[in-house]
């Protein structure tokens, strides 16, 4: 069933749901049901599961030269999700990353998908590779999201890429997107992304999942300028708990957001880890509370394969 309608029969409650990683190659699905088992006594509707595009390193070889080795080190995207479709009959949602995919690739996989009776995709550009300066397309694709979304689209109104192949079963998916309540990192400012933003739901962006935060109010600030600038599809918050010491440093560091002082201070007064999940779960307890009040339409955690701290936040919320 497709996001947008799991949120109208809802009738205004807030649903629950959560993102999951592939595992690093060489583990098994048992990691992944692992992940999902302590979270389905609260009913998720969905779950997304991140793809993640090649990367490579140089290798010294034995005359000296360096040698460029690609790899992928979460690779079964797809799989998973048709996994967990099968074993909890919840819909599974892939992201869709324009990096590492030429157009038809696109398509094959958009092909894939369909076949396998998945209704939702999350259409993103994709991180760089950590071996690159920053993100580089891959030539043959897209270099931004709304350029996959519109091939999604067109992918659903039965429009190949090749002109002598006509879609017989027209796909019908419902499209998410990506955004940055606190800006993405590359916008020259809080408009120039906003205007890129409005550029994919215009195209047809179904609903929108959020980046991370730790102050409300600055998602709140976000779905009111959408809704001021015509935007009014669902907006789902993402969630994180804070749970270690260093993610005062690395969250900020890697997802280029802010943490709120009162938290920052109450992590920085504990002992250990144990105590910082405490506080961690506490404040975004309170978080969701927040949110639900407000109307989140769903609480979308980013638990990166790792169940506990959600279901003790859930427990409290649900
Ligand atoms: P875009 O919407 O393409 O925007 C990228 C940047 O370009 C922004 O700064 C935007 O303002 C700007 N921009 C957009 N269009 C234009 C244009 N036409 N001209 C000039 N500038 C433009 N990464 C992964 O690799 N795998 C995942 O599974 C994954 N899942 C994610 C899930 C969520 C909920 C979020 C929030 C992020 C996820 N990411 C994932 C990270 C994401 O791929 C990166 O943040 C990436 O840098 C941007 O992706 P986007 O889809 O927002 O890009």
């Amino acid at each position: 069933m497709k996001i947008v309608d799991h949120i109208k029969n809802a009738n205004g409650k807030t649903l629950f749901s959560f993102e999951l990683l592939p595992p690093v190659k060489g583990q098994g699905i048992q990691s992944i049901y692992n992940a999902i088992d302590p979270l389905m006594e609260f009913k998720p509707p969905f779950i997304d599961v991140t793809y993640h595009r090649e990367d490579y390193i140089y290798k010294q070889l034995d005359n000296g030269l360096l040698e460029k080795v690609s790899y992928r080190k979460r690779p079964g995207t797809v799989a998973i999700c048709a996994a967990i479709m099968n074993k909890y009959k919840v819909d599974a949602v892939p992201h869709l990353i324009c990096g590492g995919f030429t157009k038809e690739e696109t398509e094959n996989a958009l092909i894939d998908l369909q076949f396998l009776g998945i209704d939702n995709v999350l259409v993103l550009r994709g991180d760089a590779r950590h071996a690159d300066p920053s993100f580089i397309p891959t030539p043959g694709g897209h270099a931004y999201a709304s350029e996959l979304l519109l091939q999604v689209k067109n992918h659903n109104q039965g429009i190949y890429l090749h002109e002598n192949v006509t879609a017989e079963t027209e796909s019908d998916f419902c499209i998410g997107i990506a955004a940055y309540p606190e800006k993405h990192f590359e916008a020259p400012n809080l408009s120039s992304d906003f205007k890129y933003l409005k550029q994919k739901v215009d195209a047809g962006a179904d609903f929108i999942v959020t980046q991370m935060f730790f102050d409300n109010q600055k998602y709140f600030d976000f779905v009111n300028k959408c809704r001021e600038n015509g935007i009014t599809i669902p907006i789902i918050p993402g969630l994180k708990p804070i749970s270690t010491l260093n993610q005062l440093v690395n969250l900020p560091k890697i997802f280029h957001i802010d943490l709120p002082e009162d938290l920052v201070e109450s992590v920085q007064a504990c002992k250990n880890n144990t105590q910082v999940k405490q506080v961690g779960t506490e404040f975004m307890i309170q978080q969701c509370k927040e949110l639900i009040k407000f109307g989140a339409p769903v609480l979308h955690f980013y638990t990166m394969g790792k169940p506990e701290q959600t279901k003790q936040i859930a427990e409290a919320v649900f």
